[in-house]
């Protein structure tokens, strides 16, 4: 069993990223530009929205953390965003989710430009991306499919089981790895929670990619030898042993599934850090496409 280390793959692609900011600052080009905008005072939303901030940072790209107060109105979140969209300085806009209720979500999705859509939430990016056109691909799906290329995982014939059809992890994911591209050309079957034998379905799999939110859903006996596994979830559990009193496990139960797998990613460093370096690549494309 190897691990698909995020950590690893994740600090490759901001080391790449990093020389290739430098290299615009030498040429006395704009700097990529973030902004991330935080609505109210959601604890993981916060810690989130940090570890972005500081990888931007990091890779020597500019970002600006916009707080907004809880009880901010849609009209008024529109209208930031709409500044935001028509300011020439700024080239990325991600919005944390989830909003408070009182905000539709779509609304402000919609509201974005798509050229700098880097989450690549909004239907044109995901439109775009379906018909395998050049566009922004969500963070998460975008990032595990890097992860993949980094240990150079062949996808090509193999049957790749999604578990969860959320618009911005299971539904993008099995586009993509159905995609004719070098992460992609699998067969996909993507499941749910209607899905009937889900085991079945996940021991037929070369490749299993867990979203479902569910924690340690995915046990050994639904892995077949040999699969590929990579754990999206992340949820915190109590820990009694912990300092803390939680620590965080994905949605696969790692420790009787690992000695299973060729290939499995851990929770934490797995997922999560791939899924801030797509964000960090995207939002050095949205500014080298206009330099
Ligand atoms: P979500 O919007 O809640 O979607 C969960 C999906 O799983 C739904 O499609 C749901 O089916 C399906 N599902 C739920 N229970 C199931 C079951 N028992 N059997 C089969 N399918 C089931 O969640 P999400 O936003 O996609 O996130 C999934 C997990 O990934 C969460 O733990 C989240 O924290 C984590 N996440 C991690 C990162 C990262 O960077 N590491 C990024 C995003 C999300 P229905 O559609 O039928 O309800």
């Amino acid at each position: 069993m190897q691990i698909l280390d995020g950590k690893k793959a994740a600090q490759s692609i901001r080391d790449e990223l990093k020389l290739d900011t430098a290299q615009l600052a030498v040429e006395g080009k704009k700097l990529p530009h973030l902004v991330a905008i935080l609505v109210g005072n959601n604890g993981a939303s916060e810690t989130y929205v940090a570890a972005k901030v500081k990888a931007c940072e990091e890779v020597g790209l500019k970002s600006t953390l916009i707080r907004l107060e809880d009880s901010i109105t849609e009209t008024k979140l529109l209208d930031e965003i709409q500044e935001l969209n028509t300011d020439p300085d700024i080239d990325g806009i991600l919005v944390q989710l989830p909003l408070p209720k009182h905000i539709s979500d779509e609304a402000v999705i919609h509201a974005i430009d798509p050229d700098k859509d880097v989450d690549g939430f909004h239907p044109v990016s995901v439109g775009k991306m379906v018909q395998g056109l050049p566009t922004y691909i969500s963070a998460t799906p975008y990032g595990i499919a890097l992860l993949l290329e980094h240990y150079n995982i062949d996808t090509k014939g193999k049957h790749a089981v999604v578990v969860g059809r959320s618009n911005i992890v299971g539904r993008p994911m099995s586009i993509l790895l159905s995609s004719n591209s070098k992460y992609g050309n699998c067969t996909v079957t993507i499941c749910h929670s209607h899905t009937k034998d889900l085991g079945a379905f996940c021991r037929d799999a070369d490749i299993i990619i867990a979203a479902l939110g569910r924690p340690q859903f995915i046990t050994a006996d639904m892995v077949k030898e040999g699969a590929i596994i990579v754990d999206v979830g992340i949820t915190r559990i109590a820990d009694a042993t912990r300092k803390s009193g939680f620590r965080l496990v994905g949605d696969v139960d790692y420790e009787s599934v690992a000695p299973k797998c060729s290939w499995i990613t851990p929770v934490p460093g797995g997922v999560g850090p791939m899924t801030i370096a797509a964000l960090m690549k995207n939002t050095y494309k949205a500014c080298a496409t206009k330099n």
